[in-house]
């Protein structure tokens, strides 16, 4: 499993597998942005320390929205850390019971039906029930939550009911996406199909886009 790598000064990207967990180390306590597919709460909590803190820095687990590869550690990391669960209203039985998740819809398009038949759905299958967690704090739409200097919450249904991107207000402005903007493949693969092919491939349509944003990061790298 790769490192965790520092983006910009105070966030980190943690891989854990097909997804990201982001940390945001702020001087009032640090905040976990999802939390990966079961079984990854060790490379989540490596992560941790590879940032230089210990899982008790640890104060907010932030849940952009619950599928099982960004709530399947969440109770593991609940508990080696202490912190606070956050998650939108829509979402929060599935992440209090650890399911049933909601079925997922393929965007359109043979490539999109290929991809989501051969590497995404066998993996989903697996994982059909996480550990329920509870949460702490629900989420709501424009609210701007006092930590890390200000993350502003933004309720982007679509992808998932209870979907929230967050705004972190550091740096001129980073977008947390998440699933809201995401690609299955990695981006030279991606580069690869669409030469051969003349498709443009998008798992999931993007429907919205921040402009003047200094910079935003994909949940799913
Ligand atoms: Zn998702």
């Amino acid at each position: 499993m790769a490192a965790a790598r520092q983006v910009v000064p105070g966030l980190f990207v943690i891989p854990t597998g097909i997804v990201n967990t982001f940390l945001i180390d702020a001087p009032d306590g640090c905040v976990l942005v999802d939390a990966g597919l079961p079984g990854r709460d060790a490379d989540i909590l490596r992560g941790v320390a590879a940032a230089g803190r210990r899982p008790t820095d640890v104060r907010h687990l932030i849940v952009t929205h619950a599928h099982p590869d960004h709530i399947g550690s969440l109770a593991a990391v609940r508990a080696a850390t202490g912190a606070a669960v956050y998650c939108h209203p829509a979402d929060a039985p599935i992440v209090t019971a650890g399911g049933p998740f909601r079925p997922l819809d393929v965007t359109p398009g043979v490539v999109n039906w290929l991809v989501w038949r051969l590497f995404v759905r066998p993996i989903l299958r697996r994982f059909a029930q996480a550990d329920p967690t509870p949460v702490d704090e629900t989420l709501h739409d424009g609210q701007v939550l006092p930590i890390a200097g200000g993350l502003t919450v933004l309720h982007t249904p679509g992808h998932c009911a209870g979907q929230v991107c967050l705004l972190w207000q550091a740096h001129g402005g980073v977008l947390l996406a998440a699933d809201r903007i995401r690609r299955v493949l990695g981006g030279q693969m991606v580069a690869a199909i669409e030469k051969l092919m003349g498709l443009v491939l998008t798992a999931v349509a993007v429907e919205m886009i921040l402009a003047g944003l200094k910079r935003y990061f994909i949940g799913d790298l």
